[in-house]
């Protein structure tokens, strides 16, 4: 940090005026060790700097919606445009009715949209939306997903078997965890079974679809089928939160996602378990599972220093559909700016006001602004051929922090997803919330202030990921990867 003298003396004083410092906890530097976090004055393309004048690689991508690199030329000059004709009117727009078919005409399970600021609006609306449609009051969610920091949601903690909600935030009352039921991620049976125990309480089933939220991970062969098919014999609905899913992979949302559709059928192309460390393991695995379906190349892997891959199940007979009743939005398709979003089928949706009696309303929703960044993102993000560099560049980072970890001794989980992925300081895969907990945060903090100091900027957080933009160059991957060297070789 004697680099960022003036990030130092920022943060001093932000502490002053501001909480923490920070306008968002994730921000700060408290889960990898303290001290000031870096503060940015400047992001162009693949890079920021800060306050000092250091450049970094950013892979944190704001958490996700920087896709295209910083300030792209097309959203800059659609911003621009929305503010020389006012920002905001607190009227209808055509602008809107443009983005909404854009997003509909990709994630067709939306038969009607609204749009919101936030991820956390979105998600919580949905969550109202449900409980109107269907009269009942509980939620069951995943451990260790997160989805915004309304009341309901933010009731994460109990990895263990099917729990009832224990709030991880002050402030939130205990009648309100109790709607809450959180079950493993990837667990067919602890959802079952609180179906089963809570039944006709279960408004919906909340759940990211691809999880962002502990690392990249897969949902497992069938989980989602299984998920949809247990809720809706239930008479629950289905919640999808995209946040960060949509537009991620490819242009549409981890619903409409190929690799997805082509896993729950059993088929994910190539896996390959590479596991010379762990006793009981020898040498290196590789395993195929048939390719017969579509085969989606490498466009998700795991790789993994430790033990036990697990294989692609096979095939369930007749392919269940895994669309969700509704779906919430955000992050990327706001090219940056402020942005949510819901939606889903018509019936469902035509509960929210003014048409039904689930109220949801937001001054700055639909404001021109955003949405002219989001049309202008959407819109780039077309370009033919942008999400297979995205694939490509990742697999060459994932290859060579792989194989930097393996020539230093470290034991390291990497979970990609296309142009996503997530390192986990540990030798077993990582499935779900309790194994992404059971990974070494030290070791984390370690690397990421190694990395940060060599003008690689991460999330600081062992459960965040990293993301690709389509303005990374084979270069900054190689920089990348000699960085990630010299760190492991100083740890
Ligand atoms: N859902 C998911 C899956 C998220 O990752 C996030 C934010 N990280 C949210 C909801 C909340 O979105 P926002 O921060 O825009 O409120």
């Amino acid at each position: 940090t004697t680099g960022r003298p003036r990030s130092e003396a920022l943060y001093q004083e932000a502490l002053k005026h501001i909480v923490g410092g920070v306008n968002s906890p994730s921000r700060s530097f408290k889960a990898v060790g303290g001290g000031a976090p870096v503060f940015m004055k400047r992001g162009q393309g693949a890079y920021f700097w800060d306050e000092d004048g250091n450049r970094y690689i950013d892979y944190l991508a704001a958490y996700g919606p920087i896709i295209l690199g910083h300030a792209h030329p097309r959203v800059t000059a659609a911003i621009c445009r929305a503010a020389e004709n006012g920002t905001l009117y607190g009227t209808p727009t055509e602008l809107e009715i443009e983005f909404a078919r854009m997003i509909k005409a990709a994630i067709p399970s939306l038969d009607k949209v609204r749009f919101v600021n936030s991820g956390t609006e979105a998600v919580m609306t949905t969550i109202r939306v449900a409980r109107a449609y269907t009269g009942r009051n509980k939620i069951i969610k995943f451990a260790g997903c997160y989805h915004g920091h309304s009341d309901l949601v933010l009731v994460a903690a109990g990895s263990g078997p099917s729990t009832l909600g224990i709030p991880d935030s002050a402030g939130i009352p205990i009648s309100i965890a109790n709607e809450v039921i959180t079950v493993p991620y990837n667990s067919v049976e602890a959802l079952e079974a609180a179906l089963e125990r809570w039944g006709d309480e279960i408004a919906a089933v909340m759940v990211e679809p691809i999880v962002g939220n502990f690392g990249m991970v897969m949902p497992k062969p069938g989980f989602l089928e299984a998920l949809c098919a247990a809720a809706r014999r239930n008479g629950s609905l289905v919640i999808y939160d995209e946040v960060i899913t949509a537009f991620r992979f490819h242009y549409g949302a981890a619903q409409t996602f190929d690799g997805l559709e082509a896993q729950s059928l059993g088929c994910i192309g190539e896996q390959v378990i590479k596991s010379p460390t762990s006793p009981g393991c020898m040498g290196e695995q590789v395993m195929k599972s048939p390719a017969s379906l579509g085969d989606t190349g490498e466009q998700v892997s795991s790789t993994s220093l430790g033990c036990t891959g697990e294989q692609a199940t096979k095939p369930p007979a007749g392919f269940a559909a895994i669309e969700p009743d509704l779906t919430a939005l955000g992050k990327i398709i706001g090219g940056g700016l402020p942005i949510g979003a819901y939606g889903g089928r018509k019936e469902i949706m035509e509960q929210v006001a003014p048409l039904g009696p689930a109220y949801q309303a937001g001054t700055m929703a639909g404001n021109p602004a955003s949405i002219s960044a989001g049309i202008a993102c959407l819109q780039a993000l077309q370009e033919p051929g942008l999400y297979d560099r995205l694939d490509r560049l990742a697999a060459g980072l994932e290859a060579g922090l792989a194989d930097a970890a393996r020539e230093h001794g470290i034991a390291l989980t990497i979970n990609r997803i296309r142009g996503s992925l997530s390192t986990h300081f540990c030798a077993h895969p990582v499935s779900n919330y309790e194994e992404a907990q059971d990974t070494d945060g030290e070791q984390f903090a370690r690397f990421f202030r190694l990395m940060l100091d060599q003008g690689v900027c991460l999330a600081p957080s062992k459960y965040e990921a990293w993301f690709l933009t389509s303005a990374h160059t084979d270069e900054d991957i190689s920089a990348t990867v000699e960085a990630a060297e010299r760190a492991f070789a100083a740890m």
